[in-house]
Order: C-alpha cells, then sequence, then structure tokens
C-alpha cells in the first residue's frame, strides 16, 4: 500500500520553496524541488508523482504550455498538476485548466493550498480497511484491479465465476461488491445483483458496482433497477474507479451507523414508530437540556407547536393509512427543513413541537413563517394541507424560565390560531396575540 504523497515542486523562488517545504514536513508528505520546466519533465520520467505543483512562469515555459507536456508522459494523464500565479487571474485560471491544469492557486494562498494537499493526500495514500468481494472472468482483468484495489488498501477475495463469488458472500462480510456483468459459467453478474438483493437481511443491501463493456443505456437502466448501486464502463480509468469505490463504502458505513443510531434510539423508546421523529418522552428528556443549555449560555430559546389543520378530514376521506404517511411526511419534512441544531418532536396525534435554539421569537416567527408558506407549496403523501402554529414568546431566558411555561404560550397561540381561521404562525401575546397572515 502507498504511504507517502510524493509532490514535485516547480519554481526556483526561495520563499515558495520554504513555504512547501514546511507543509511537506508538517504532514509527512514526500518532496523534490526542481527549478525550471525542463528539469520538471526529466524528474517526472524517473519517478511516480502524485501531484505537480508548478510556478506559472518559470524561467524557461509557460505553466499552461507545461501542463500540455506532463499530460503526453505515460501515467501523468490523470494526476493533480497545480499552477501557482501571483495574482488572481481569471483568464489564465481558464488557459490554466483548457491545458490540463487541475486548478490554480495565487501564491499568497497557502492556507488553501495546504488544506487541498491534505485532502488529496487522504484520498491518495489511504489506509482503507475493508473487504471487496470482486468477480471477473478475465484473467488479466482480474489480475490489474485486484492490485488497483488493494494499492488503495481494500482487502480483495476474487473470483472468476458468480457461482463460487455467492457462496464467499454468504460466507463473509463484505463492504462492497464489484462484479462483471457478462460472466463465462452458469452464473451471469445479472443474477448475481438479482440473488444478492432477494436476501432480506442487511447483507442484501451491500452495495454493488457493476462493470461492463457493452456500455449500453439500456442495460445500465436494467441493472439500476436491479439495485445496483453505480455503474462503470471499460476500460477503467484506475483514479476514478477508487474514487467512486471509496465512495459507495463510505456511505454505505454512514447510512449503517445512522440506523444502528436509529434502532438504539427506538430500543430507549425515544422514537415515534410512524414518523421516526424523537416523540414526547424524548422531549422530556430533551427540552430541559436545551433549556438549561440556554440559560448557560445566555441565548434566547423558542418553542413552537404545529398542529395540522383538518386532519382528523384526511382520516375521514382517505383512510388512516394515508393519514399516517402524510404525518411520516410531513415529520420528514419538518425535520429536513429546519436549521441544523433545531429539533423536532412528534407531541401525538397530528401535533409536532418545535425547539428552536438560540433563536428569539421574533427570528421564530419569520423562520416559521417562511416554513408555513412552503409546507403550502407542497403535498404530504399527495394530499394538500395546511398547518396553525403557535410560538412561545419569552425574549430572555432567566433562571424562573421552565418549558412548561413556553410550552404553554406555544400551545395558547395555537389555539388562537385555529380560532382565527388556520393556516397562520401566531406568538404568544399576553394581551391579543398578532396575527401574521396578511
Ligand atoms: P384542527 O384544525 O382543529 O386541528 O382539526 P383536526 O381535525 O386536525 O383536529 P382534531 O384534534 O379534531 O383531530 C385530530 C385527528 O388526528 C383525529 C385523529 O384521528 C387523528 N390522528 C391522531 N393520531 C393519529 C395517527 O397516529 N395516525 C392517523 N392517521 N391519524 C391520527
Ligand atoms: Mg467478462
Ligand atoms: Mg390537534
Ligand atoms: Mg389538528
Amino acid at each position: 500500500m502507498k504511504n507517502k504523497f510524493k509532490i514535485l515542486c516547480v519554481d526556483s523562488s526561495r520563499l515558495f520553496q520554504a513555504v512547501v517545504k514546511e507543509i511537506s514536513n508538517t504532514n509527512g508528505f514526500f518532496t523534490k524541488f526542481v527549478s525550471s520546466g525542463k528539469e520538471a519533465l526529466t524528474e517526472i520520467k524517473n519517478q511516480d508523482y502524485d501531484i505537480v505543483c508548478s510556478a506559472y512562469h518559470l524561467s524557461d515555459i509557460a505553466g499552461d504550455k507545461l501542463c500540455n507536456q506532463i499530460r503526453v508522459v505515460p501515467g501523468y494523464q490523470h494526476i493533480r498538476i497545480i499552477l501557482f500565479t501571483a495574482e488572481e487571474d481569471k483568464n489564465l485560471l481558464k488557459k490554466a485548466l483548457l491545458a490540463g491544469a487541475t486548478d490554480i492557486f495565487c501564491k499568497t494562498q497557502f492556507k488553501q493550498f495546504e488544506a487541498y494537499l491534505k485532502r488529496s493526500s487522504q484520498s491518495i495514500c489511504n489506509t482503507n480497511i475493508g473487504q471487496i468481494l470482486l468477480i471477473e472472468d478475465s484473467p488479466s482483468q482480474l489480475k490489474w484491479m485486484e492490485v488497483v484495489l488493494s494499492e488503495a488498501g481494500w482487502e480483495v477475495h476474487s473470483f472468476s465465476n458468480a457461482v463460487e463469488a455467492m457462496t464467499s458472500f454468504s460466507e463473509n462480510e463484505y463492504d462492497l461488491v464489484v462484479t462483471d456483468i457478462v460472466l463465462e459459467g452458469a452464473m451471469s453478474g445479472l443474477s448475481l445483483v438479482r440473488e444478492i438483493r432477494r436476501i432480506s437481511t442487511d447483507k442484501g443491501l451491500t452495495p454493488i458496482f457493476a462493470m461492463s463493456a457493452y456500455n449500453e443505456a439500456s442495460r445500465r437502466i436494467e441493472l439500476y433497477h436491479l439495485g445496483i448501486n453505480d455503474y462503470i464502463a471499460k476500460p477503467i480509468i484506475p483514479e476514478e474507479f477508487i474514487f467512486r469505490v471509496n465512495t459507495l463504502i463510505q456511505s454505505h458505513r454512514t447510512f449503517n451507523e445512522l440506523n444502528e443510531e436509529k434502532n438504539h434510539l427506538k430500543s430507549l423508546a425515544l422514537l415515534d414508530s410512524v414518523t421516526g421523529l424523537y416523540n414526547r418522552n424524548a422531549f422530556n428528556q430533551f427540552a430541559t437540556m436545551e433549556l438549561e443549555k440556554s440559560k448557560r449560555n445566555q441565548t434566547p430559546m423558542s418553542l413552537a407547536i404545529v398542529d395540522i389543520d383538518y386532519f382528523k378530514l384526511v382520516n375521514d376521506k382517505l383512510g388512516h393509512d394515508v393519514g399516517d404517511q402524510v404525518l411520516a411526511d410531513v415529520g420528514l419534512w419538518l425535520s429536513k427543513t429546519l436549521r441544523k441544531g433545531d429539533m423536532v418532536f412528534r407531541w401525538g396525534g397530528e401535533e409536532f413541537v418545535i425547539l428552536l435554539n438560540a433563536c428569539s421569537p421574533e427570528n421564530a416567527k419569520d423562520v416559521l413563517e417562511k416554513q408555513r408558506i412552503r409546507f403550502n407549496k407542497r403535498k404530504f403523501a399527495n394530499v394538500a394541507i395546511t398547518a396553525s402554529t403557535g410560538i412561545s414568546n419569552v425574549k430572555i431566558i432567566n433562571e424562573k424560565t421552565t418549558i412548561k411555561q413556553l410550552f404553554k404560550q406555544a400551545d395558547e397561540a395555537v389555539y388562537k390560531a385555529k380560532e382565527l381561521g388556520r393556516n397562520r404562525v401566531l406568538t404568544f401575546s399576553h394581551k391579543q396575540p398578532t396575527n401574521t397572515k396578511p
């Protein structure tokens, strides 16, 4: 496995060299310095570099011309070439990109450059841990892919036919299946995909990356219908292939982690089964914690109650199952459209509670009014509905503030919103609630 990220730096400026050296030392990169285009071209033929960083203006050649020449050197078609200029210049950027540069940085943007190098090195010298099942009937192709995948850190179990691969699949845990579609033998790649997707446990959700030399649209669509996650046409470009392999594995892992967290919360009886949102039980635990945080940080906090209008009619007209689906969609929509840090709970029935962190009552009104307008523009489980929202009105959270008080205010405001005709957002008022609907 590759463990050192190799940089070729082309520039005669001492200062630039010193800065790149510092970045390299801090991050453990290997760096070689040359000062002209000619030397750079000789150097890349002797050694494999992951990235070439060059000044745009060199003594013997312009940056775009150098890019052109690097790109035709075998093995350098897809590597990263970064050019440096003294000042930002859009025209130069365009010229450099057309010549095959990956990006262009200003010589003063060293922080950005360092971040870029770190990211690049992670994607190249990754210490990936996991197992891949590889099925390919061409021996040379199989060997080649084994090398590409294991260089990226993946452990590969490879097979030339789908029947044996399927046995291994059932006996082992894989992070990804990479399969050729046209296979010799009793079982094709298509049947393999079909068989994996028929498995009803989590194993049946293992990501599948299909590859084929027959890059026909109808075949690709058929494969996606069967349940593959990605498709690549041969001949395969190794850099692209590895990026896509890594992305497939990472997103599947994130999906699994989220699922585990969800199951954990369910097991603690904190999630509502219809909407997947936190339930009333969770509200009782989290709301006090959030309020304490506001008190400590001296930030405002608002509580809102959203109550769907005439929801009984949805059930009466379309049935309870559709009603449930509407609730599930509303829950998902509310949680996806709120700001990060805000929390949404299903209080019960068709009522949702939202805790808005670091949000004054005025702010909350703006946020929720915008949300009401968006809510009206769409359907939930294909049903057009409206909702009424009430917001608490405590401007400064102090020691005496309680969740009970915030909840009571929001509840009174929803009641008033219903009375005034529904589909509106009202903030609690000790006198007369203010109607925000024109
Ligand atoms: P309003 O505009 O005054 O809020 O009218 P509404 O019909 O929405 O309110 P009401 O409180 O009269 O009725 C609430 C309805 O919500 C009645 C009940 O059948 C339905 N409901 C409560 N929980 C669930 C649930 O889990 N699933 C479904 N499908 N319906 C539910
Ligand atoms: Mg084949
Ligand atoms: Mg209600
Ligand atoms: Mg209601």
